[in-house]
């Protein structure tokens, strides 16, 4: 046995330390970690004794906090029929339940569901789907994609290639990524700051690319891990009719948008439009696992098929039974929740208790939409020497580039958000003097 491996009596930090990877990180200078035993309602609580509001729902999925009695009592039930079984030639009533829920609950038209294992590859079957579409028409050339700049739909390599091209990772994997076309994203944050040149761009693009398109991909309405952008539902109504003027697919990637985060189920619901391909991932198993969904119209479907061909696309834990089960009462709980008005709350205290932030020098902006409040700094945020200060004011929060935001559980009470929200007024104003 390799020594080197093993974990000497109970201190299996410092093994951790020396061998395993987290996300963006290197195995050379480890970056700091703090070690969670348990989490319940919206604590975390470390291996040290501290306790820490969760104000980051672990990257966006833990809508209902943690430890949910509803929620664990659906992962027992289902493991006692069965953990897993594969997808090929077997199937479940799990994944016909929760097919047909969110069938239910999603944008008009969604007809079909395909059950992938994380967002990142139900961003690579969506467009595979698209690509498959415009082949079984006779159109193989149709093969590009169209999106805007400050995207984020994932780290796999079809969906990194979306993903946008300065603060993504196409100089790193340049000449290995498939070349797709960006377009400016908009800086209207609402309708009322629209005018028609937010969309000049993306209509020169598309018309002048329409024969080589397969598809549009955006983040509706709020654009996450690319910057937490937030931007005006006209530009999305616009960009539907444009892709159906020029024969284009639109995909919309709700992967952090979807199941109530801005306000609405799903945040399309913004501007009134559905698409052809929709994603979802992330809440839609309360955060309990992986699980991800691509969904689809009729037309795609029968299209895709047209040529007598199928989906090329089916991972080993397609519709993984417990994965399944869990995010059924996911949606359920959610829904048998009053979880609009606990987003309109949060939205409000949010929007009331970040103002402040506004006036500090080191801030660039405010920004809040549904359950989810930025405050963007004019500099980037040294994670070093923040992380730490949060952890030691009582908050779990991630910042990353130039931002500081917080994504909450939804059933978060006003007082652990208010202290949240200090923490955030507090960092921000402590930043300028150390970064601009
Ligand atoms: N799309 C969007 C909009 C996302 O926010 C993310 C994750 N941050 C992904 C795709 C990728 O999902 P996953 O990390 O589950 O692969």
């Amino acid at each position: 046995m390799n020594k080197n491996s093993q974990i000497s009596g109970g201190d299996w930090q410092d093994f951790e330390r020396r061998h395993v990877w987290h996300p963006y990180a290197s195995m050379q200078t480890p970056a700091q970690m703090f070690a969670v035993q348990r989490a319940e309602g919206v604590r975390l609580h470390l291996e040290d004794g501290q306790t820490l509001i969760d104000g980051m729902s672990s990257w966006w999925c833990a809508i209902h906090g943690y430890n949910v009695p509803r929620l664990n009592a659906a992962v027992a039930a289902q493991m006692e029929k069965m953990s897993h079984v594969m997808f090929g030639g077997l199937t479940h009533e799990p994944a016909a339940r929760l097919a047909s829920r969110l069938l239910e609950i999603a944008p008009e038209g969604m007809q079909h569901v395909f059950f992938a294992d994380s967002g990142s590859v139900s961003v690579e079957v969506a467009i595979k789907m698209a690509l498959q579409y415009w082949q079984a028409q006779g159109k193989g050339n149709k093969n590009r994609l169209l999106t805007i700049r400050h995207g984020y739909h994932g780290d796999t390599f079809g969906a990194m290639a979306v993903c946008d091209p300065v603060n993504g990772m196409h100089q790193l994997f340049s000449g290995v990524l498939a070349e797709h076309i960006f377009a400016d994203a908009p800086s209207a944050q609402s309708d009322a700051d629209w005018n028609e040149s937010q969309i000049a761009d993306f209509r020169e693009k598309i018309e002048m690319h329409k024969a080589e398109l397969a598809a549009v991909i955006l983040e509706p309405i709020v654009q996450g891990a690319g910057g937490m952008r937030m931007y005006a539902p006209e530009f999305l109504r616009q960009v539907r009719a444009l892709c159906d003027e020029h024969d284009v697919l639109l995909i919309l990637d709700e992967i952090a948008t979807g199941f109530g985060r801005t306000g609405r189920m799903f945040a399309c619901e913004y501007a009134g439009v559905a698409p052809d391909i929709m994603c979802v991932g992330k809440a839609l198993t309360g955060g309990y696992m992986s699980l991800a969904a691509v969904l689809t119209s009729a037309m795609v479907s029968q299209g895709l098929h047209a040529d007598g061909g199928v989906l090329m696309h089916g991972p080993t834990f397609m519709a993984n039974p417990l994965a399944c089960a869990v995010s059924l009462a996911s949606i359920d709980l959610l829904l048998d929740s009053p979880w609009q008005s606990r987003i309109k709350k949060i939205e409000a205290q949010l929007s009331l208790e970040l103002e402040p932030c506004r006036a500090l020098p080191g801030v660039a902006d405010v920004r809040v939409l549904g359950a989810i409040g930025v405050v963007e700094m004019h500099q980037p945020v040294d994670m070093v020497r923040v992380q730490p200060m949060l952890v030691e004011r009582g908050v779990w929060l991630r910042p990353f580039g130039k931002l500081i935001y917080t994504m909450p559980p939804f059933v978060i009470d006003n007082k652990d958000l208010g202290i949240i929200i200090k923490v955030m007024n507090e960092i921000s104003s402590t930043l300028p003097k150390d970064y601009t």
